[in-house]
């Protein structure tokens, strides 16, 4: 059995602990595999650009050697370079050139922009909160689910980071979307990658975890693989409802999780 997190951002992107202070307090919170996911934001068109939050893909070289060298301090903990890649429509380029050039153990994808609004971040979550008040949320969760589907075609990803995060600040869509839902995981699971089972939810108005239980049942029936996730940005966030996550996937029916080494996918009993 091994507690893990794979989603940690470090002060390579927007994280407030570096690589070997996570690692300490892994240890000391009993995890036995952690992957750090810096973020990777880069809006195409034709003028490239990193968003605020984005790590610098030309400290990529040296984010992966210092995470393998925190890793020879450290025999009873695993520690795995990733990263959360955000997706653009017209990005596949960029990122297939980026993501090829660097051995990386796991890379997840996550949709956090609908055009020029972001979905869960705090400097635009009123701007966001006054569209849906605007124009309904079925409309912005529609079009969500629409570059979801089209970053998993990319088949660029390991993984889908918190699968419903349009939810984030308490909306909840009043159509059924359950067949477009279920249309993504099928690919998912036909492309082999993992989808997140995130406690990032539970700290934010929708207080619920990503993805829904709805979901996270069609998950288990597909046979797709999880892999457990804080989203931690501090030293505090890394087990932050990590065991009510545990028993979250437990109860749909989940008796292991992926763990990811250089992109391959091997499981472990939770
Ligand atoms: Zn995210
Ligand atoms: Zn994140």
């Amino acid at each position: 059995m091994v507690k893990e997190n794979y989603h940690i951002h470090s002060t390579y992107s927007d994280g407030k602990a570096t690589i070997l202070e996570y690692a300490k307090e892994a240890v000391s919170k009993g995890f036995g595999e952690i992957a750090f996911t810096e973020h990777l934001a880069i809006r195409s068109g034709c003028s490239a650009r990193k968003l605020y939050y984005s790590m610098d893909a030309s400290r990529l070289g040296e984010y992966i050697e210092e995470v393998r060298r925190v890793q020879e301090g450290f025999s009873e903990l695993k520690i795995r370079a990733g990263l959360e890649v955000d997706y653009f429509p017209g990005s596949e380029p960029v990122l297939r050139d980026i993501l090829g050039s660097y051995d990386l153990d796991f890379t997840m994808l996550s949709v956090h922009w609908i055009g020029e609004l972001c979905l869960d971040c705090y400097k635009y979550r009123r701007a966001f909160e006054i569209a849906v008040r605007e124009e309904g949320f079925d409309k912005f969760y529609a079009k969500y689910l629409e570059l979801l589907e089209k970053a998993v075609e990319t088949g660029l990803f390991k993984a889908v980071a918190h699968f419903d995060v349009a939810k984030n600040w308490g909306f909840k869509p009043s159509k059924d979307f359950s067949k477009e839902e279920l249309r993504i995981l099928e690919k998912i699971r036909d492309l082999g990658m993992a989808v997140e089972v995130s406690s990032k939810g539970l700290r934010n108005p929708i207080k619920e975890p990503y993805p829904t239980r709805k979901i996270l049942e069609e998950c288990s029936s597909l046979r797709i693989p999880i892999i457990m996730g804080t989203d931690a940005h501090n030293l505090s966030e890394l087990d932050s409802n990590i065991e009510s996550i545990i028993e979250y996937a437990k109860s749909v029916g989940y008796s292991q999780i992926a763990i990811f080494e250089k992109g391959k996918l091997t499981y472990s009993p939770i």
